[in-house]
């Protein structure tokens, strides 16, 4: 089996959740698991990466690689796969991995598969899942070029210490990103301190039926008992309900929770292309006919403004007794 190497995001030093999710991913297709992180006095991860079965983490600094940038990360990327010989590399289909990967796959002249929700080895080979047109296809893609490049869409795997206690060994390296034609000069972190909805376990969305911005309260209040992030459809933000960061669907983000409830959201096709491959759908909504009801696992034929202060009160109690 070839190397697998995982292009590791972090904040700060501090691993996000996808990298876990990859490496677990990584060790269940064989071959051995290498990680690179880039950033600036890079000296050492924040987690044990060896118990997630990988076996060499590469980190890579540079004063100029302190915040993201698309070409010295293209740069000193495509020099440790190539360095590497990795045959595989992956990352998350987050903002980063939209914006990075395509660059290396033009860098190393090979193919790209992105927002894949499944992986696995065939015959040696990577087979990687991905939803089309919307979520209405799901296509198994293999690569025909020797450095098969994939982005997952986040929360698609499991996270599970594989081999506890092994470790794995940290190499640090200086490196180049070359003259960079353009490079950030600030980053504003946004106001909320919940996970972005790309990585949400639960969410809650709202759409047009929530009538105005104030009326997102009751949705906080649900999110805040539950540890939720809250989104919202295309019709809430083009209202001006909400903003367009919180928006789900095809011209929004795509979503992978554990949980989506949906209160006083249609349905549309394009709101679906975002969340449909949640592993748990809640739809809450008066039209019994509301298309969503097809989609959910569970739903509930009443007026959201009744059925969500309900929720929270239930889950308060519930999660109390705990
Ligand atoms: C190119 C393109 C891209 C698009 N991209 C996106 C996208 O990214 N995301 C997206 O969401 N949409 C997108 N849309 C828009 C999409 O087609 C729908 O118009 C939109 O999703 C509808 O939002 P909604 O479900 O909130 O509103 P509506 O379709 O108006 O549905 C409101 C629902 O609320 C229910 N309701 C009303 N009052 C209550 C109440 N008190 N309690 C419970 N239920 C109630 C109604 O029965 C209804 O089902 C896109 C459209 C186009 C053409």
């Amino acid at each position: 089996m070839t190397n697998i190497l995982i292009v590791a995001e972090h904040q700060g030093g501090l691993l996000k959740k996808t990298a876990l999710e990859l490496a677990t991913k990584a060790a269940s297709l064989g071959g051995e698991v290498e990680v690179a992180l880039v950033g600036n006095n890079l000296t050492k991860v924040d987690k044990e990466l060896g118990a997630y079965g990988v076996k060499k983490v590469f980190l890579l600094s540079n004063p100029n690689l302190e915040r993201y940038n698309t070409e010295g990360f293209a740069k000193v990327l495509t020099e440790l796969i190539q360095e590497r010989k990795s045959g595989i590399v992956l990352g998350a289909a987050s903002p980063l991995g939209l914006d990075l990967f395509p660059r290396l796959a033009a860098r190393l002249k090979v193919g790209l598969a992105t927002d894949c929700t499944e992986l696995r080895i065939d015959g040696g080979q990577l087979v990687a899942t991905r939803p089309l047109y919307a979520g209405k296809v799901i296509a198994d893609v293999i690569f025909s070029g020797t450095i098969q490049l994939a982005t997952t869409r986040p929360n698609s795997f499991a996270i599970k210490e594989t081999t506890p206690g092994s470790k794995a060994e940290v190499i640090v390296k200086q490196v180049d990103p070359g003259s960079l034609r353009a490079v950030m000069k600030d980053q504003v972190k946004g106001k909320s301190e919940k996970p972005d909805l790309t990585e949400a376990e639960i969410i809650i969305s709202g759409g047009r039926a929530m009538g105005n911005a104030e009326n997102f309260k009751v949705l906080n209040e649900l999110a805040e008992v539950l540890g939720a992030t809250v989104g919202a459809s295309r019709a809430a933000v083009d209202s001006g309900y909400a903003p367009h960061d919180m928006q789900v669907g095809q011209t929004g983000k795509t979503v992978n929770p554990k949980l989506y409830i949906a209160c006083g959201i249609s349905g549309a096709i394009q709101h679906l292309a975002g969340m449909r491959t949640s592993k748990v759908i809640v739809a809450i909504n008066k039209d019994p006919e509301a298309p969503l009801f097809s989609k959910a696992d569970y739903g509930i034929v009443d007026d959201l403004f009744k059925v969500v202060p309900a929720l929270t009160q239930e889950f308060k109690k519930v999660l109390s007794e705990t």
